[in-house]
Parts: C-alpha cells; sequence; structure tokens
C-alpha cells in the first residue's frame, strides 16, 4: 500500500530560500520565519501521514453511502474530521474575528498539498468550507458573517458550492433554479443542483450551501444570476439551529475517482435562501469561492502527482528487473532495482521536475494572494488573476499525466489495485473537469485574461521575466542552463500572443484554436521561471556554505532537467498555435 512522507524541507526551501517570505514587508507575517513555518509544517505532515493517508484506500474502497436521506461517509472518516478541527487545521489561514488563526494564505497551502496529498476526497469537505467561508467574508452582511463564520471556520458546519444542473454546466446562464422574494426578505428556492461536492455526509452539525439561481422577473440569462445562502437546517437568532430547510439529497453519484467525497444531486423545494451580495451579481460573488477552488483544484493536481511520484521511487529503488546496460549495480542481487535503467529515471525525473516546481508556482500564486490581500498589492491582484486559469489547467493535465507515469513504473503492478497506484490516477482526473474543465480555462485565459486592463497583467509578467533574466545573468554555466532558455520559452509564448493580436480579431477561431497549446505554453514558461529562481536559490545557499549540499545539488540538477527537456515543450505548442485554425476547424460536424 501506499506511504506519504510530508515534503517539509522542500517547502521550506520554497518559502524561505525562494520566495523569502520571511523578508516580505506584508502585514501579519511577523511570525513566518523558518522556525515557526517548520514547526506547522512538521505538525501537518504528521496528521497528514498518520491519520489521513491511511484513511485514503478506505475512503476508496468504501465509497459514501445514501442511506435514508443521510449520507454515511467511509470509516474513520468522521473521527479525522473531529482531529482537524480540535487541532485547528480548518482555521489555519481564516480570520481571527471569526475564530481563525489569521495565518496567511500561503501557509494553509503548503499545509493544504500535504492533506490533499494524503487524501484527497477527505480534503475537500474542509476545502469547499473554506471557500464558502470566503464567499461570506467577502460579501456578506455583518450578520451573516457573525452568524455564519465561526461555525464553518472551526468546520462544526460544512460549506458547499452549487452552480451545476442537469442541463446547465459550463454555460450558467441556462440556470432554471428559481429565487422566489419574500415579506420578510427571505427568498424560497426551487430547482436542482447536480455534482455537489460534499452535498451531504455525517461529519458536520449543519451545512451551508451557496445556491445560484435566478430572482423571478430578472434579467435574462447569466445576468440574472444571483447567490444565495441556503443552510441545511435553519439557524435561529441566537444561533442555535433551527428546523430543518427544504433541501435534500436526491442520490449520490458513482463515479471513477474521489469515492470518499459524496457528490450529490440536491434537490431544493422551496428551500429559504438569504441573499448573498447583491441580486443578480450572484457570480461577482460565487467566483470569490470559484477563484479560490481553482486554485485549490491546481493544487490538487500536483497534489497528487506528488504522493503518486513518492512511491514510485521507493518502488523503483526497491523492484529488482534487468540490468543496468553500463554494467551491474547491484552484482550480488539475481537483477538491478528499476531506477539504474535510463528510461525509468527520464519519467521519475519528468514527475519530480514537475511537481517541484508545481509547488513553487502554486506557493507564488498564494504569496500574490497574501500581498493582495494583507498588503493592498493591486499589480499582485492582477498577477494572480492572469495566473489563474494555468494554475487550474496546466497543473491538472500534468498532474494527472504523472499520475499516471508514476503507475508506469509499477508496470502492472500499477494498474492493478493492491499496490493503491490507481487511485491517484482516479482521483487526479477529476481535477481536469470541475471548476470548469480545462478547454474553459484556456478560453478564459486567452478570451479574458490576457486582454484584461488592457493587457497590463500579461505585460507585467514578461516585465517580471525579463527583469529576472537581466538582474541574475553573469555566471555562465548558470545563464546557459537556466536563463538562456527560459528566454526562448518566454519569447516562444510572447509569439504566441502576437500571433491572436494579428489574427485573432480577424478570425476568434485562430485564437481560441490555440488556447490550449497557450495555456501550457505559459504553464511551462512559469515552471521556467520557478526553476530558474530555484536554481540560483540553491546556488546562493552553497555559495554561502550550506550544510546540506546533497540537497541543494539536486535542486540544480533538476532544474537543469526541466530546462533541458520540459520547456522545449514551448515551441511544439507555438508550432501549433502558428498554424491557426484552419486544420481544427476543417471537418463538416457530420464528418467526425
Ligand atoms: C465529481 C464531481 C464533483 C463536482 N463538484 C461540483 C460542485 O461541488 N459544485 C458544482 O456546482 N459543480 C460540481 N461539479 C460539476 C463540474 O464543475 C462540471 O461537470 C463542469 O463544470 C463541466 O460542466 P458539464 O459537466 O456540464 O460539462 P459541459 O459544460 O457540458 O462541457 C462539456 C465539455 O465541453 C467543453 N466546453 C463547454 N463549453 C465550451 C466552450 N464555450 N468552449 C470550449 N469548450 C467548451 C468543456 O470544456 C467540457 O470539456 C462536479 C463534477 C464532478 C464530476
Amino acid at each position: 500500500m501506499p506511504s506519504y512522507t510530508a515534503p517539509v524541507k522542500d517547502m521550506q526551501f520554497v518559502l524561505h530560500d525562494v520566495l523569502k517570505v520571511t523578508e516580505q514587508d506584508i502585514p501579519g507575517y511577523d511570525e513566518l520565519e523558518a522556525d515557526f513555518t517548520s514547526a506547522i509544517l512538521e505538525e501537518a505532515g504528521k496528521i497528514s501521514s498518520e491519520v489521513l493517508q491511511p484513511l485514503n484506500v478506505v475512503g476508496d474502497k468504501e465509497g459514501c453511502v445514501l442511506e435514508n436521506g443521510v449520507v454515511r461517509t467511509p470509516t474513520g472518516f468522521k473521527e479525522a474530521f473531529e482531529q482537524m478541527k480540535e487541532g485547528g487545521w480548518t482555521a489555519l489561514d481564516c480570520d481571527p474575528e471569526y475564530g481563525g488563526q489569521g495565518m496567511p494564505y500561503i501557509m494553509g497551502t503548503a499545509v493544504g498539498e500535504m492533506m490533499v496529498s494524503a487524501n484527497m476526497a477527505f480534503n475537500m469537505y474542509q476545502g469547499l468550507t473554506h471557500g464558502a467561508y470566503s464567499a461570506i467574508h467577502a460579501h456578506g452582511t455583518d450578520e451573516q458573517k457573525a452568524k455564519y463564520l465561526p461555525k464553518m471556520v472551526s468546520c462544526e458546519w460544512t460549506g458547499t458550492m452549487n452552480l451545476t444542473e442537469p442541463h446547465c454546466g459550463t454555460d450558467l446562464g441556462l440556470m432554471r433554479t428559481k429565487a422566489a422574494p419574500q415579506d420578510d426578505g427571505s427568498y424560497k428556492i426551487s430547482g436542482q443542483k447536480i455534482f455537489i461536492s460534499a452535498g451531504e455526509h455525517d461529519m458536520a452539525d449543519n451545512i451551508i450551501h451557496l445556491v445560484l439561481g435566478k430572482i423571478e422577473g430578472g434579467p435574462e440569462g447569466i445576468k440574472g444570476v444571483s447567490l444565495f445562502i441556503v443552510p441545511k437546517f435553519l439557524v435561529n437568532e441566537d444561533g442555535s439551529l433551527g428546523a430543518r430547510n427544504g433541501v435534500s439529497v436526491g442520490s449520490i453519484e458513482e463515479k471513477m475517482g474521489i469515492h470518499g467525497n459524496s457528490t450529490c444531486v440536491m434537490n431544493y423545494d422551496e428551500a429559504t435562501g438569504y441573499l448573498l451580495g447583491t441580486e443578480h451579481k450572484g457570480m461577482r460573488a460565487m467566483f470569490t469561492m470559484m477563484n479560490e477552488a481553482r486554485l485549490g483544484v491546481g493544487l490538487q493536481g500536483y497534489a497528487q502527482a506528488a504522493v503518486a511520484y513518492e512511491n514510485a521511487v521507493i518502488y523503483a529503488n526497491d523492484r529488482l528487473q534487468g540490468r543496468a546496460v553500463t554494467g551491474a549495480e547491484n552484482p550480488d542481487g539475481p537483477a538491478d532495482p528499476l531506477i539504474v535503467h535510463p528510461d525509468i529515471r527520464r519519467n521519475l525525473m519528468d514527475q519530480k521536475s514537475f511537481v517541484e516546481g508545481a509547488r513553487a508556482f502554486t506557493f507564488w500564486g498564494a504569496h500574490l494572494i497574501d500581498r493582495h490581500v494583507r498588503g493592498g498589492d493591486e499589480a499582485a491582484d492582477g498577477l494572480i488573476s492572469l495566473l489563474t486559469p494555468v494554475i487550474k489547467g496546466f497543473q491538472t493535465d500534468k498532474g494527472f499525466e504523472y499520475a499516471v507515469a508514476a503507475q508506469q513504473v509499477y508496470g502492472g503492478h500499477g494498474y492493478i489495485e493492491e499496490w493503491g497506484m490507481s487511485q491517484f490516477a482516479r482521483d487526479a482526473r477529476i481535477a481536469m473537469i470541475y471548476e470548469g474543465a480545462n478547454g474553459v480555462q484556456a478560453l478564459d485565459l486567452v478570451g479574458r485574461k490576457l486582454a484584461q486592463d488592457g493587457g497590463k497583467h500579461v505585460m507585467a509578467f514578461f516585465d517580471l521575466v525579463k527583469s529576472f533574466i537581466k538582474e541574475n545573468a553573469g555566471n555562465e554555466a548558470y545563464d546557459k542552463a537556466f536563463l538562456e532558455p527560459l528566454k526562448a520559452a518566454s519569447k516562444d509564448l510572447q509569439a504566441a500572443g502576437m500571433y491572436f493580436m494579428q489574427n485573432g480579431m480577424k478570425n476568434p477561431n485562430h485564437a481560441l484554436a490555440g488556447s490550449y497549446d497557450f495555456m501550457h505554453m505559459f504553464g511551462h514558461v512559469c515552471l521556467g521561471l520557478m526553476w530558474a529562481k530555484m536554481g540560483k536559490a540553491a546556488m546562493d545557499a552553497l555559495e554561502g556554505g550550506a550544510s546540506d549540499k546533497a540537497f541543494y545539488e539536486t535542486k540544480i540538477a533538476t532544474g537543469k532537467y526541466y530546462m533541458a527537456r520540459q520547456l522545449p515543450a514551448t515551441g511544439m505548442h507555438l508550432a501549433r498555435i502558428e498554424s491557426g485554425a484552419d486544420t481544427v476547424m476543417a471537418l463538416d460536424a457530420a464528418n467526425f
């Protein structure tokens, strides 16, 4: 069965050597010294490996069961959830005014990676609650915040997000759920939502559903969508639980992975709901939750690849098959371990260089959010808005690809369930679909984010790459291994942007047919930038006489691999983009 050891040292490297979070002048960061962050990460690592990870397979095998309108979560989930709550893990980066610990988002992200690697399905109960907490925190009235947030911070009550309906997934303008205004200012919500993660379960006293619906008589389409708070149990003035609301679970879905999370059909039958934010501006409020969820899903992608990789390395060192072509490396044994073979190493290096690059990218994204939320840095907000579809789309595609690659290291043993490797691939697969399928992330990136605010944010990104290269050039070996490939890849990305500008106006298909390649290209450039930063940080540490030479040398070697073997993919993506839409759109629908 798989195991999980939290990569505390790698995380510390990103936090302190690369992002240098301690030196950042951001309100609320005073305590972010390496001693402090390592103590938190060590503890989070312990609960992840010892409590959550052993339940991963249990959740996969047992799944959730619906009995008499109640969903039973797998054996042990309830107790583990209690431990999470008691340890304060659900409140880590929440507002102290509502019982949170007020830590930066980047710490929540680091801890989140561990918990998702250990048990993705389990962590979703808390993850969705956090998203709903953020939406209420950003858009709720003082009364709503006081009523719901403290219990959601502690996860005594969990949260959900309800967008999808049977006929309406990506195109939310088609939504049919109705909201009828009542004399007391509340609404009666009626309709059906499907695929609602953590929609019903037995781990919390109440569930706070955030539900999108249309107020009767409002504008047509997406402009008429509003967001409502719909509690499973109504909440009395004194905060105690009142009557059962008109919301029930119709069924739970059988699915490919994340069996430990209940994916529910939710029926709203004149359920009492309370407007969150402004009438008809529901998408704005829901986007607070969705943007956070997209980053969380991007994290799920690489976190599954991370745990799959960790296990594949153990297996590759244990399993004896064949001999190294350059001479036996385990002459006393019947064969050499798999890890001697260049193709196994290629596979493992692909996984390792992606996982560590994606971790740095995600932490950087979280850091941008902290700089905006706590420091009012608008440029940081612009950048993270641009990069969110890249983090979500690129990292979940690659996360799945590398979870499958890790399975491959096991040969046939990766395909059978006994070794637990197929679960990582099955669980990772959903991340490419929910929170806006990846094709739609690419559409968002090219159709909206590139041109946002007159293209200011993408220009800021290119400037950032350019200044990094300028400021750090001068060491021949480093320039050649890191900066030159980064410069070339960034040039490819700019050329693609130029192609869209010159051709997309004439025919939007030319832009959209290349959008998926652009998203991947952008992802590679971001990871290239991260590796250039990590390479530099590792070199600096070695020059400064760091005691753990092997750790930093490994970082440099892994970075060199990414630059040499992964980053050149930008050239292929550019060629595809510049071939335009003609070959993509050539066939009549009837000829497919
Ligand atoms: C396990 C699971 C959990 C989920 N959890 C939740 C949840 O908690 N809350 C919730 O509200 N929803 C949830 N969902 C729903 C999920 O977010 C949707 O499935 C997803 O957004 C896609 O919608 P759809 O399935 O209707 O696909 P469709 O919208 O029908 O799209 C089908 C395909 O067409 C593509 N496509 C659609 N429109 C365009 C376009 N304009 N241009 C290019 N390509 C396009 C999409 O990328 C996709 O590949 C969950 C789904 C699953 C399976």
